[in-house]
């Protein structure tokens, strides 16, 4: 194999250390080293969101590492398993994906029908999942899965499967309208044996579980901010180098109507992400913020995109420019991680302080 760095990965390397020394990487490690505690989650909500204002392909590593479901290792898994991944997917080695989605389920996950059976020392995996982002590329899978016969979401826990594992296979890659370069597919599990020592989250530990996954949401929505901080620049950008009726269009009050809407949406979505990530300090965020802050921030980065294309007129909707391409990489967000119907089900079941059962 050819070793060599290109001029491109020089430069990388080039950017990075002078980063480290610009930021005193040193010191930061020596701190985290010495109070073993770990960045505070609105460094890395800051960091995602500067690299999705260029694309969330670009941030999806740091979003991986931070706030991906590696963190339910980090709070659930042993000190073996916590040894094993976390420093590899921090060095961007290793990565896990989340599986909860299956072809017949997503929103009412309790309903889940991929089952886990106890076979001596190991559990017996059958079953199917769908829509798995890093699906094939991923070395890890955190499958969440129902152990045993019993319904609800008592029975629902989570394991973590390895490629390569004798029965486990992958589906065609998924073709999404936007996001594209996301590794995403179906998952197979043909009786695949899994060790006992890899049962992360217990049965029972569902609710925990999911108040795990507010920390994705807050990276699911700095994504938002990014995309959508892409899309104001661009059309900042293009609103003061177009001309119309002899005028640049940032002249016009319509245009400059448009773009400061998208300012307002954007800086009132950001306080909430903030609030969130802020609030997490080194735990977990409230569900309540964080759930509020996604919905907000999913819509918000639809609509900002949406303006975005409008200011750039017939230019918007040409693959030539960017903001059509932003525009196909924000509808994603208010599915992934949960739909904003579910979030705001969740959201009115705090505000009312009452659980409102979606099957009753
Ligand atoms: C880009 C992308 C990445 C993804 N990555 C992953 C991943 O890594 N891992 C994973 O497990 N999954 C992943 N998913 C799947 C995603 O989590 C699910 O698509 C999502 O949870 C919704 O499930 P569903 O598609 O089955 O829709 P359904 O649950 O069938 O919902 C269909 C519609 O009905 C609405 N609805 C359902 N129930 C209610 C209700 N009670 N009240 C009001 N409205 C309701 C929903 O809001 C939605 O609008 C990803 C999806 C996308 C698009």
């Amino acid at each position: 194999m050819d070793f060599t760095l290109s001029e491109e990965q020089k430069m990388l390397v080039e950017t990075l250390r002078t980063m480290g020394e610009r930021e005193n990487f040193k010191e930061l490690a020596k701190r985290i080293d010495e109070t073993c505690e770990f960045p505070s989650a609105i460094n890395a909500i800051l960091a995602i969101e500067e690299l999705a204002k260029f694309s969330p392909m670009i941030a999806a590593p740091v979003f991986e590492s931070n706030v991906g479901p590696v963190r339910v290792i980090d709070l659930f898994g042993s000190e073996e398993h916590k040894k094993r991944l976390i420093p590899g997917v921090c060095a961007g080695e290793m990565s896990v994906s989340v599986c909860m989605t299956e072809p017949e389920v997503g929103s009412d996950l309790t309903s889940l029908g991929t089952r886990a059976v106890e076979d001596g020392d190991s559990y017996i995996l059958n079953g199917r999942k769908s829509f798995i982002t890093g699906g094939g590329h991923a070395s890890h899978y955190m499958v969440y899965t129902r152990f045993g016969e019993s319904k609800g979401y008592k029975a629902i826990g989570g394991l973590l499967v390895e490629k390569g594992m004798p029965g486990f296979s992958f589906g065609k890659q998924e073709r999404y309208m936007g996001l594209h370069g996301m590794p995403s597919c179906d998952l197979f599990f043909d009786d695949v044996r899994v060790p006992k020592k890899n049962l992360i989250v217990p049965p029972g530990d569902f609710g925990k579980l999911m108040w795990t996954f507010d920390i994705e949401r807050c990276g699911n929505a700095a994504m938002c901010l990014g995309v959508a901080g892409g899309a104001l620049d661009a059309a900042k950008a293009y609103a003061m180098e177009r001309n119309a009726f002899g005028k640049l269009i940032c002249e016009f009050q319509a245009v400059q109507f448009l773009v400061v809407d998208m300012a307002t949406k954007l800086d009132a979505a950001r306080l909430l992400v903030y609030r969130a990530a802020s609030g997490a300090g080194q735990g977990l965020p409230s569900i309540y913020e964080a759930s509020m802050a996604k919905a907000y921030a999913n819509e918000m980065v639809v609509e900002v995109t949406d303006k975005a294309m409008q200011v750039f007129g017939g230019y918007g909707y040409s693959s030539e420019f960017p903001v059509e391409r932003m525009y196909r990489d924000a509808k994603a967000w208010g599915v992934a991680g949960g739909t904003l119907q579910m979030l705001k089900i969740g959201v009115a079941g705090m505000i009312f302080g009452r659980r409102f059962d979606q099957r009753r």
